[in-house]
């Protein structure tokens, strides 16, 4: 059996994180959260009030990134600038700024070289939004999971009260709705199935279904290959 990819894709709060890591743990894969990287390259620009307009800085910031990351059964955590700030990135603001910057080109082409080097290693889990249509086409299976935006918001919503934060259900629903929309519209892999995604609409399902489904896909074509 040679060496695997496994690419899952979709929209904020469907359950990728989620799903990625209890896939990852069974397989023994390794798994990249890429969203996480985003948050960290905007933590990154938040703090050096950086003007992505200008791009000798962001260039300059960007051959200074420093990412790196450590995945066990409880879960991945990102490193900036060897720093832990797995936490500290989960936050709305941090992911509106991700969001904005994800639209930028020199900032996915860094963080697709980062990818791409850890998915050559093989045997991995990449999450995102666009590593079944850009990053890795030729991936073996890639899954598209989705769910209604009403259902992502409550999700994240608790996510977010279990962290402490105090958050109303209708600002979180507000940020999905609008990230969605960023996230569709740009011209810079907009977020969309690659064309052989098995789209798995997570809405009325719990974690385990989600699980026990690509499970048996994975099996049927890791058997198959
Ligand atoms: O998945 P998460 O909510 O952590 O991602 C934060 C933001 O990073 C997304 O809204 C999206 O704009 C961006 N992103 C991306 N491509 C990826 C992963 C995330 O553009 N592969």
């Amino acid at each position: 059996m040679g060496k695997r990819v496994i690419t899952i894709d979709g929209p904020s709060g469907a359950g990728k994180s989620t799903i990625s890591r209890i896939l990852a743990h069974h397989l023994g894969y390794t798994y990249l959260d890429t969203g996480a990287m985003y948050r960290a390259v905007a933590l990154k620009t938040l703090r050096f009030h950086l003007d992505l307009r200008n791009e000798t800085e962001l260039r300059a910031l960007l051959s200074n990134l420093n990412l790196s990351f450590k995945g066990n059964k409880d879960g991945f955590h990102i490193f900036l600038d060897g720093k832990d700030v797995t936490h500290e990135i989960r936050t709305p603001e941090i992911g509106m700024q991700a969001s904005y910057i994800s639209s930028n080109a020199v900032v996915r082409e860094t963080l697709w070289r980062i990818q791409r080097q850890i998915g050559e290693e093989g045997n991995v889990i990449l999450e995102g939004r666009d590593m079944g249509t850009v990053v890795f086409p030729d991936a073996e299976v890639k899954f598209f999971l989705v769910a209604s935006p009403e259902v992502r918001a409550l999700r994240r919503h608790r996510e977010l009260l279990e962290q402490g934060k105090s958050i109303e259900w209708q600002e979180v629903f507000e940020d999905v709705i609008k990230r969605d929309v960023n996230d569709t519209k740009r011209d810079l892999s907009p977020l969309r199935p690659a064309e052989d995604a098995i789209i798995i609409d997570s809405t009325q399902m719990s974690i385990e279904e989600v699980k026990n489904t690509m499970l048996k896909i994975l099996k049927e074509r890791m058997l198959r290959a």
